[in-house]
């Protein structure tokens, strides 16, 4: 899946280590700092050293810790049983000066300590034995080929390191460059395949080179399966699975893809009449994003109110994995980095139906889009507004409901201000929006009386702006006949973001020069109370 994994992660502690972190991350477009928080302005901040690297390792993204071998193996100790997950994990000396390939012979680690030093200048400490001599690893066979068993594999490189020498039977242009002890009538050999074949003396590496079309969706993992075993084919040399269009939507079908860890394409171009399954076979690895398409999705997600932190690791996995990202400047703006490969469309705040459609125009045509809103995009933002371009395109594109939805949530603006000044939605609570551009402002203050009569505490969203200047002071008007003077009142605005400020004012003191459009207005409660610095809502009632 290109969540996470398909990134990198370059870990640091201190901000002495930045520079050397973005010489790295240069070199790889992909990959992202992650740092301290509070110590350290990263594109990732995380809290806990240890926790966030077994986090990192057991969702198997690479990474480059810039500290200590000492303290990466300290951190990743108690999970490092299980050799199979292991993806690669390099220490850099914070000055640049050292690189050591800790974990990951078989993910590549070396290749990727190399690339390091070219972008460091250093040479990577490389002490695994069978690159040192053959200049590369023979056991991480570059992308589009996968190696057959690794035990056997590495049986195989000790008897060269031994001495043996080999042959190498098949296509494996990469090998070319490597410095193997070659001789035409050797004991050994390198078998580039894709037929499953069991033989002691051989490195098999399977080229992915078979595609499997299929016709319908019933129990395909097992059928795919015999009919791979019916013509001696490895199943690490499927490249893909491809069905009609219209089993776009099928579950079983996304399930069996997972299963068989092969990519899902869509095509109604099946070579021939198709009947169950047909297995293709070709000459060299088939680069599935060639075939077909994949079945688009679209992703709404929160980045929450700002900063890195404060944004979910789901949402940061859309925005990794996104090929084309849409959205008001200023948010498509709070979501960057993004890599060269990746979209933006940047339109108006105002233009979010049209937006919407746009996603399901791009997403049907089979790319993976994300469409990002600040806080939670169901609050006030552009989840309804995709929901309602949805409901409205149904009938008219049908191509749309093939689109794979998804809504991540996201950390809303009265959620982040509550959290800075302590508790003040501790009991029940509402939201409401001041904003009079979709609704009627005789709405408006219906609701507001209604929810003052409730006791309920109240978070106003968009308070103010140029072209609503006097609702602010008409609403508070409202609540001041419900609450009384000294009713607790937090203005948070920017929270979250560098200019963030936080104040609590009485209702009394409250009046619309002290907010804007980018501010959050928590009103108080009866119960609603102050102790020390910090506002709550107490749970109870009397
Ligand atoms: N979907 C967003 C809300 C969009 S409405 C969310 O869940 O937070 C926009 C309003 O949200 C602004 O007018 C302001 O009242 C509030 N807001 C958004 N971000 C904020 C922030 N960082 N600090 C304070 N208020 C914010």
């Amino acid at each position: 899946m290109a969540g996470l994994s398909s990134s990198l992660a370059i870990v640091l502690l201190g901000s002495g280590a930045l520079d050397t972190a973005r010489r790295i991350q240069s070199r790889f477009p992909e990959s992202h700092v992650h740092g301290l928080a509070h110590r350290v302005v990263a594109d990732i901040a995380y809290d806990d050293f240890g926790a966030h690297m077994r986090e990192l390792y057991r969702a198997g993204v690479p990474i480059i810790a810039l500290c200590s071998a000492g303290i990466v193996i300290r951190a990743l100790a108690s999970c490092l049983s299980d050799k199979k997950a292991e993806p690669p994990v390099i220490a850099v000396a914070q000055d640049g000066s050292a690189i050591v390939p800790l974990l990951g012979g078989t993910s590549g680690v070396n290749a990727l300590a190399r690339e390091i030093g070219t972008a460091l200048d250093v040479a990577p400490a490389i002490t695994t034995s069978g690159e040192l001599r053959f200049g590369q690893c023979l056991l991480a066979p570059p992308e589009g080929y996968a190696l057959a068993d690794i035990e056997q594999g590495k049986r195989f490189v000790s008897d060269l390191l031994a001495g043996e020498t080999t042959r190498i039977e098949g296509d494996a242009p990469w090998l070319d460059a490597a410095a193997l002890p070659l001789a035409d009538d050797a004991r050994l050999a390198v078998r580039i395949t894709p037929l499953a074949v069991d033989d002691e003396h051989s490195l098999v590496i399977h080229p992915r080179c078979v595609l499997a079309w299929i016709g319908d969706d019933i129990d395909i993992a097992e059928r795919v399966r015999i009919a791979l075993r019916g013509r001696g084919l490895s199943p690490l040399a499927l490249a893909a699975l491809i069905a009609p269009l219209h089993l776009m939507t099928s579950q079983s079908l996304s399930d069996t893809a997972r299963a068989l860890d092969v990519p899902l394409r869509f095509s109604d171009a099946a070579p021939i009449d198709i009947n169950g399954i047909a297995l293709q076979v070709h000459d060299a690895p088939v680069d599935a994003q060639s075939i077909g398409r994949a079945r688009g999705t679209l992703t709404v997600i929160g980045l929450g109110p700002g900063s890195a932190e404060l944004m979910t690791p789901a949402a940061r996995a859309a925005l990794i994995a996104a090929e084309d990202v849409l959205g008001y400047e200023t948010y498509v703006r709070m979501a960057s980095p993004f890599r060269d490969d990746q979209r933006m469309h940047i339109t108006d705040n105002r233009e979010e139906l049209q937006r919407a459609r746009h996603a399901f125009e791009l997403a049907s045509e089979g790319r993976r889009v994300v469409v990002v809103s600040s806080g939670d995009p169901g609050v006030f933002a552009m989840a309804a507004a995709v929901l309602e371009a949805l409901d409205d395109g149904y009938a008219s594109h049908p191509e749309w409901r093939a689109v794979k939805l998804a809504i991540v949530p996201g950390v809303s603006a009265s959620l982040a201000t509550a959290a800075r000044a302590g508790a003040p939605l501790g009991h029940d609570f509402c939201v409401l929006s001041l904003s009079d551009n979709l609704k009627p402002w005789s709405v408006i203050e219906k609701r507001i009386a209604h929810a003052c009569e409730a006791d309920l505490v109240m978070a106003f969203y968009n308070p103010l702006s140029k072209a609503r200047p006097w609702q602010f002071d008409r609403a508070i008007e409202i609540v001041r006949r419900y609450r009384s003077a000294a009713t607790p009142v937090v203005l948070g605005r920017d929270i979250g973001r560098p200019a963030e400020a936080l104040r609590v004012v009485k209702l009394s003191e409250l009046k619309s020069d002290l907010v804007d459009m980018r501010t959050m207005v928590i009103v108080g409660s009866s119960t609603t109370r102050v102790v020390g610095d910090w506002v709550y809502t107490p749970r109870w009632y009397e």
